[in-house]
């Protein structure tokens, strides 16, 4: 070039309205490059930089514009290593100036850059730039922007220095690891470098922190990728709601929440203790009032009655046996319910024939059946047999049978068994009061019952029991009844106890 031309592309240097500056890249003892120095820089820059060319040229660029404007130093280095020209949007907070640059590598290890002062350029883009800038300082979340290479902070807004305790002349330009326990940092890191990777949002529901000021809050923050024209990544956006004390609100309600449901069982569980203490009292005091009250008659019987009046004393015995099976059998259910209560029923198993099982509980309770006008109708399956526990199997019949005896006085009841695959079927027909839908649901729960207590005597533990002792041997049992229609009970049950 001859000095003429030399002079005129100065002159053009000197008087284009674009602040212009040539660089070399700086580098480290590892030859890395990590900063610029400038060459030459021309009036406009100066304008721009709002400093003199003498006290720009020979220093570097972070010491011109501080280690906020990290993230533009960069993409200029990047131009000068990989020779690839680019045009980007750049921010000097020091400066508060928003520039385009556009850059190019003149000769290896030298580049230069063109800076379009966009801050003060027309006064739509001024008005979208401050209009961006009062959304992002206005809204009430923490708001931050890290480059995506080194994740340094490139934005912060008003929230986020509140939140963090930090202005954002000392955190721009740093990275987590400037200001979070190690831990933290790496937790943070982990979690933006997924975001960029996976070009993909996430949403981090509760992220712990520890602030400066404010102690340790709980986060909700999404991270969210900006891209390129080529869609490679280049900055990072988090959005961080400080959701500390809805979090301890949320704790506090679900604690009461938790009391009061504890509470309520506790209330609960005292009524059902206090209704089961009256309901066993009552029950068992009736079987012994009767027997008190026939022992009590004994003597003067025994005074009174000359020596053959036997079937006197045969009735009164006959009376208190029965007085006294039924405390029996009170007793049987508390002791089985104590049982189901510590842990399941133990089976002792052995192959049993449902028919025998079903004739031997008939035999006990054939003399209550006829006093009760139930004529019995049998429809058994003799050949059904299965491993089950005899003595439980007979406990369901017997149960079944006897409220069928008292719900259904006075009319015959039906007990048949049959096969259905690998199962056996009892079923239990009465043709006495029946119950309800609603009732049918929650009558083989523990002290259910759809009757009167002064009506019907018992514990409302029978169906109980017999359901425990059903799915004991892996089975089920259900109803089909109607209201004063009667009711037939339905058990299935493996012939093969099924390993559990
Ligand atoms: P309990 O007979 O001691 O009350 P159960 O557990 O055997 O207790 O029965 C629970 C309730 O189911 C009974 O109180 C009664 O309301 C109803 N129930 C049981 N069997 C029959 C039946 N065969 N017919 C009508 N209602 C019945």
């Amino acid at each position: 070039m001859d000095k003429k031309e030399a002079e005129r592309y100065r002159t053009l240097f000197e008087t284009m309205s674009e602040g212009f500056a040539l660089h070399e890249l700086v580098y480290d003892e590892s030859r890395n490059p990590i900063d610029l120095r400038y060459l030459d820089v021309n009036q406009a820059f100066e304008r721009c930089s709002k400093m003199k060319a003498a006290e720009i040229v020979g220093k570097s660029a972070i010491e011109t514009f501080g280690a906020a404007s990290r993230q533009w130093i960069d993409r200029i280095i990047q131009v000068a290593v990989s020779g690839d020209a680019a045009r980007f949007a750049a921010f000097c907070p020091e400066h508060q100036l928003h520039f385009e640059i556009s850059a190019y590598r003149t000769e290896p290890g030298r580049v230069a850059a063109v800076f379009f002062d966009v801050t003060e350029a027309s006064s739509d883009i001024r008005y979208a730039y401050r209009f961006l800038d009062s959304v992002v300082e206005n809204i009430p979340d923490m708001i931050f922007v890290k480059e995506a290479k080194d994740l340094r902070f490139v934005r912060f807004n008003k929230a986020g220095e509140d939140l963090l305790g930090y202005k954002r002349e000392d955190l721009i330009g740093k990275n987590d690891y400037d200001f979070f326990p190690k831990t933290e940092a790496d937790f943070f890191t982990s979690k933006d470098r997924a975001v960029l990777d996976g070009k993909k949002l996430l949403e981090i529901d509760e992220e712990p922190i520890k602030t400066r000021l404010k102690g340790p809050r709980i986060l909700h923050t999404k991270k969210i990728p900006i891209l390129d024209e080529k869609g490679d990544p280049i900055y990072l956006l988090g959005i961080s709601e400080d959701v500390t004390e809805k979090k301890q609100a949320e704790a506090i309600k679900q604690q009461l929440l938790h009391e009061q449901i504890a509470k309520e069982e506790a209330q609960t569980g005292i009524r059902v203790r206090d209704d089961f203490i009256s309901i066993v009292s009552h029950e068992l005091k009736t079987p012994l009032t009767a027997l008190t009250m026939q022992f009590q008659m004994l003597p003067r019987i025994l005074k009174n009655t000359p020596f053959d009046g036997k079937e006197k004393f045969f009735e009164l015995f006959q009376s208190s046996i029965k007085q006294f099976e039924r405390f029996s059998k009170l007793v049987d259910e508390l002791l089985d319910i104590s049982r189901i209560s510590a842990g399941r029923i133990v089976l002792e198993t052995q192959d049993s024939n449902l028919s025998s099982i079903i004739t031997r509980a008939l035999d006990l309770y054939r003399a209550d059946s006829e006093r009760a006008g139930c004529n019995l109708v049998l429809n058994l399956d003799s050949t059904i047999v299965g491993c089950w526990d005899p003595t439980r199997v007979e406990q369901i019949v017997v149960n079944l049978l006897t409220n069928a005896i008292k719900y259904g006085a006075g009319k015959p009841i039906e007990i048949s068994t049959s096969r259905n695959g690998d199962n056996a079927v009892l079923a239990v027909k009465d043709q006495g009061i029946g119950i309800c839908p609603t009732d049918q649901a929650k009558i083989f729960d523990r002290f259910e019952r759809a009757v009167p207590v002064t009506r019907y005597s018992g514990l409302g533990l029978g169906l109980y029991i017999t359901r425990e002792i059903v799915q004991a041997h892996g089975g089920m049992i259900r109803v089909e009844s109607e209201l004063e229609k009667g009711a037939t009970f339905f058990v299935e049950l493996p012939l093969k106890l099924k390993a559990k």
